[in-house]
């Protein structure tokens, strides 16, 4: 039975790159038919936020990510602590006294001599007399757990055979000095304990990745399966994290992108297969393919969205819009013309507003210098509304009658006059939605 979790930390709003890792989850226990967990990463008493949790939720049911259980660490800390005392048993799990200084210092040192800065294991040469004169100073000890040196591999299900020398990685630390579990332990122990099969993360947890297994191990428990995806960069492969907090979920909604949009980009995006709007989950979960995914960085352009967004809305039917549109005041029995005149020409549903507008209060007409006195000769021929179906047939038929003109030197002018525009609608169908006669 496949198990999958998206752990964010509610410590801030989801952006895209979250986005990412929620989505794969999901999208695996989606196409497998099997569980898909919330879990709320928040051991950080100070960070975490219940708004963020809830915005978190938010962003995720605004998606259609839905979960079927959602976990919280903060309400497991006695799993954590217990199996901290079963590494501590063990003698996998050894108590620091060093100080953030000196452990900066003792980095700094290392790269200086051109050493990578891996922690040098001091304290587990400290005596239980050296460790109470420490606590009698008023230091609390933070623990770490005991990698044991060797090769660490799997087989990563995006990055393929991994092997990382675990004497180049420090031994993390997993309880911190005023006793708050950190992410590595408690993280561990819940993939083990809700029977997580297959953990799929951004590829800055690679190394994370190598602590754990020895750490599930360590814990007898099963190990998951890895993939990590490639970090996402800016259109010109720069670095995102700075700007992710600009490509949060939530400014995206305020933005008009439109779920589907959002989704069917970031399902595909840095694999093999094209990027095409679909229509539905189903339709994402069907072709989605993990082993298609690249290793290398991903580029994301936040504009990419708007013309999915904009395709996606022409296909809505009018149920799926008919909130927004009765919202801007459309009479009832013109809200279907209204959404099949618009519909092309919005990118997102905030368009609607500026159509609106122009068909209640008249758009600022587009008129050239030597075109003035035709368009004014043109509107002395025009009734006032409301404007039946042949209205533009029957308008631009006498105009031409009148005036001689013809084809485009006919239609442009008188387009641009209403509209405002140069392109747009077909104007048989603006004409019955304009609410006001249009004027120079
Ligand atoms: N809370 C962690 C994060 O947001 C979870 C990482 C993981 O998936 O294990 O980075």
């Amino acid at each position: 039975m496949t198990t999958t979790r998206f752990a964010p930390s509610p410590t801030g709003y989801l952006h895209v790159g979250n986005l990412r890792t929620a989505l794969f989850n999901w999208l695996i226990a989606q196409k497998q038919g099997g569980t898909f967990i919330l879990r709320l990463d928040d051991t950080d008493p100070e960070r975490s936020k219940p708004e963020y949790a809830e915005a978190i939720k938010e962003d995720l049911t605004w998606l259609g990510l839905t979960w079927d259980r959602i976990e919280q660490q903060s309400t497991r800390l006695d799993r954590y602590t217990e199996a901290a005392d079963k590494l501590r048993d063990s003698g996998r799990f050894y108590e620091c006294f060093e100080t953030p200084t000196e452990l900066d210092l003792k980095r700094k040192k290392q790269l200086n001599m051109g050493k990578p800065p891996v922690y040098d294991r001091a304290a587990l040469e400290l005596t239980e007399a050296q460790k109470q004169a420490y606590r009698d100073e008023g230091r609390t000890g933070h623990w770490r757990f005991k990698l044991n040196h060797e090769r660490i591999e799997w087989t990563d299900g995006i990055l393929g055979d991994i092997s990382i020398d675990a004497a180049s990685v420090s031994d993390p630390v997993l309880i911190r000095g005023d006793g708050q579990v950190l992410y590595t332990l408690a993280s561990v122990v819940d993939d083990t304990e809700m029977g997580i099969t297959n953990v799929v993360r951004g590829s800055d947890h690679v190394t994370n990745t190598a602590t754990q297994i020895q750490i599930i191990e360590a814990l007898g428990g099963t190990l998951p399966g890895f993939a990590h995806h490639s970090l996402l960069t800016g259109p010109q492969g720069e670095a995102l994290s700075k700007r992710l907090g600009t490509l949060a979920l939530r400014d995206l909604r305020e933005r008009g992108v439109e779920p589907m949009a959002l989704l069917s980009h970031m399902a595909r995006l840095g694999s093999a297969d094209p990027i095409e709007l679909r229509s539905s989950h189903a339709e994402l979960i069907e072709g989605f393919d993990l082993t298609k995914f690249g290793s290398a960085p991903t580029k994301f352009d936040v504009e990419d969205l708007f013309p999915l967004t904009h395709r996606h809305l022409g296909t809505l039917p009018l149920e799926a819009v008919a909130d927004d549109i009765a919202a801007l005041g459309v009479p009832a029995d013109q809200a279907e013309r209204f959404w099949r005149v618009s519909r092309e020409n919005i990118t997102t549903r905030a368009d609607l507003a500026g159509w609106w507008k122009l068909f209640s209060e008249g758009a600022t007409p587009l008129v050239a210098d030597e075109d003035r006195e035709f368009i004014a000769q043109a509107l002395t021929m025009l009734p006032e509304p409301p404007y039946s179906d042949s209205a533009w047939s029957e308008w631009t038929s006498a105009v031409k009658e009148a005036t001689g003109r013809k084809g485009k030197g006919l239609f442009m002018p008188l387009r641009k006059a209403v509209t405002g525009q140069e392109r747009g609608p077909d104007m048989a169908d603006v004409m019955p939605l304009l609410q006001k006669k249009p004027t120079l």
